[in-house]
């Protein structure tokens, strides 16, 4: 069988921890190229050409395609996954806290689509997949930032699906639950209870543990594959259960 992803190019955000480590390994390891951008290019997987980005510099995004179209030609696939969080409710939240985020989970998601989106029209196709979260569809507490720009990310999912689904553009957003990353190991350093603050992590997804980063991976290859050629502007929920409930 070919590999779903041999002759395609992808670039990744966010791909030297964690959840996009792993969606670049996917591409990688089922014969994609991986063009892998992070703030520490350093971490990115084997195999991948790591380049500098803040997702949040105008400049910075475009060079991160123009770095894909220089050493590939094209770019195929594109997944906005770099993100950060924030632990505080509305009262809590300073204005430099929700620009910060605001600043790299929604204009990181809009500056990674304006600068691939003109090579996937000119050769009409591409694939965005976005790295939202179930914070986008439920309430969770100390998280009003973050889940306002996860919310954020799954209506621009939607908006730049219908805007080029006929010019053979789609893009989707998966919504992990809690998975096992490093971030939620930072998460855990930061907490008076470590145990006691992972153990209600896990009670709050019905499926009584956390996910993994190559759970999450799975469904970003598949959503980024030939596979899902009838799927567009859908947020796909991969939580454990927490939204169901
Ligand atoms: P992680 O902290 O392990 O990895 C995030 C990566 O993004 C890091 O390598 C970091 O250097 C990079 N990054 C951060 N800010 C950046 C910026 N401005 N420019 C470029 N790169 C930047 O986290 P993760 O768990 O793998 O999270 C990845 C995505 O998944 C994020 O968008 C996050 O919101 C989302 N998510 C995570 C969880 C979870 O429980 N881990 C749940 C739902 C959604």
């Amino acid at each position: 069988m070919t590999p779903r992803f041999e002759g395609r190019v992808a670039v990744v955000t966010g791909a030297a921890s964690g959840i996009g480590h792993e969606i670049a390994r996917r591409f990688l390891d089922e014969g994609g190229a991986v063009v892998a951008g992070d703030l520490d290019p350093g971490g990115v997987p084997d195999g991948a050409l790591g380049v500098g980005v803040d997702v949040s510099d105008p400049a910075q995004v475009d060079a991160l395609v123009a770095a894909c179209i220089a050493e590939h030609g094209r770019i195929d696939i594109l997944c906005n996954n770099a993100g950060v969080g924030g632990v505080t409710d509305v009262l809590g939240c300073t204005v430099e806290e929700w620009d910060r985020i605001f600043s790299v989970n929604v204009r990181g998601v809009f500056l990674g689509t304006r600068a691939a989106l003109p090579h996937m029209l000119a050769a009409g196709h591409g694939v965005i997949v976005n790295t939202a979260s179930v914070a986008a569809s439920v309430g969770l507490p100390d998280r009003a930032a973050y889940c306002a720009s996860k919310g954020a990310v799954v209506a621009f999912t939607r908006q730049v699906a219908v805007q080029y689904a006929d010019r053979g553009i789609r893009c989707n957003c998966v919504s992990p639950g809690t998975v096992d990353s490093p971030w939620v190991g930072r998460l855990l350093d930061q907490a008076d209870d470590p145990a006691a603050t992972r153990a209600a992590l896990v009670a709050r997804q019905p499926l009584g543990r956390l996910g993994t980063p190559g759970e999450v991976a799975d469904l970003v290859a598949y959503l980024a594959s030939d596979q899902a050629s009838f799927v567009t502007g859908a947020d796909w929920l991969i939580d454990g259960g927490i939204a169901a409930r």
